[in-house]
């Protein structure tokens, strides 16, 4: 890694997001911070410019593909291409509150649908190397399709989504939109989601299986194209959105990000981590 690596961190404007664009670019790497406010990501940058980190910033709602395509012009002008990518961007309306899912439609489209679109919009703009490309995103435990605790309930669909041979786009997208129909017709309740977090649940579960999908793909590039893709789940972390309430610092939660960001085992792809350690999906 090198002055040359270029990396993009979304929604880093504050949180783990803007910590995983401190360390990243504390090794020397060119880190684009970007944020859906550019008042908030400009100041954000301009405090590690201040550090004498290499990092720069471009508006970028992850909501908005207009925003997504002006921002890859950019950077392809700006830069050619990028090396790593990190999808941090994401919402949960839950904390505090009774488990509602009146966002519900909000938190699936950022977390799962706008990680994927995004993700798909870069792609391209993956250089090729020996190193290989990466792309982390930052997920949770809250979205195991094994999990004990807070799994969704139909044993088929579980199946299906943690075999390679059946999991597939469609079948995510399929349970995203059961699930956004049954809370627009208020059945969700009986329709054995997760039971704590439940949208925010049902999003990140997305990501973690698009997270496994995404890197089969990818592994079937040819040698010198590889991407490696991966995910994890910070922790508990005191940021906005556990309203500071986490047990773990943002700089801890984002250290795992990182390390799977500038991993020099190339031979790691589609696993899920928590504190530097394989979990199961
Ligand atoms: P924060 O709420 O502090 O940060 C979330 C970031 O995402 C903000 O910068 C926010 O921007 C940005 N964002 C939201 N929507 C968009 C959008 N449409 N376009 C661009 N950026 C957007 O939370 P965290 O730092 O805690 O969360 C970061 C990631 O970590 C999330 O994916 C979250 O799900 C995940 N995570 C967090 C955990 C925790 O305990 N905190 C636990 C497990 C996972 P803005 O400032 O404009 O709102």
């Amino acid at each position: 890694w090198s002055a040359k690596t270029v990396a993009v961190v979304t929604g880093a404007n504050r949180g783990i997001g803007f910590e995983i664009v401190r360390q990243l670019a504390g090794h020397g790497i060119t880190v684009i911070l970007t944020s859906r406010e550019a008042s908030a990501g400009i100041e954000a940058a301009s405090v590690l410019q201040e550090l004498g980190l290499s990092v720069t910033f471009h508006q970028l709602d992850v909501l908005d593909k207009s925003s997504i395509e002006e921002f890859c012009d950019w950077v392809k002008e700006q830069y050619g291409g990028i090396d790593i990518l990190v999808n941090n961007a994401g919402v949960n309306f839950n904390i505090g509150s009774e488990n509602s899912v009146e966002f519900a439609r909000m938190v699936v489209d950022t977390n799962y649908y706008a990680t994927k679109n995004v993700t798909k919009a870069m792609i391209p703009l993956i250089r090729a190397s020996e190193a290989g490309g990466r792309i982390v995103n930052v997920s949770s435990k809250l979205g195991r399709v094994s999990g004990k605790r807070n799994r969704i309930e139909n044993q088929e669909l579980r199946e299906q989504l943690n075999d390679m041979e059946t999991l597939s786009e469609e079948l995510i997208d399929g349970m995203m939109c059961k699930f956004l129909e049954q809370v627009e017709d208020g059945s969700w309740e009986s329709g054995g989601w997760p039971h704590a977090n439940t949208d925010y649940s049902v999003s990140k579960l997305g990501v973690n299986c698009y997270t496994r999908l995404l890197a089969k793909e990818m592994a079937d590039r040819p040698d010198g194209e590889k991407i490696y893709v991966n995910c994890y789940c910070p922790g508990w972390v005191k940021t906005a959105m556990t309203g500071w309430a986490g047990t773990t610092s943002a700089e801890d939660g984002a250290d795992t990000g990182v390390w799977l960001a500038l991993l020099p085992d190339q031979a790691i792809t589609g696993k899920f981590f928590a504190e530097r350690r394989e979990i199961a999906f």
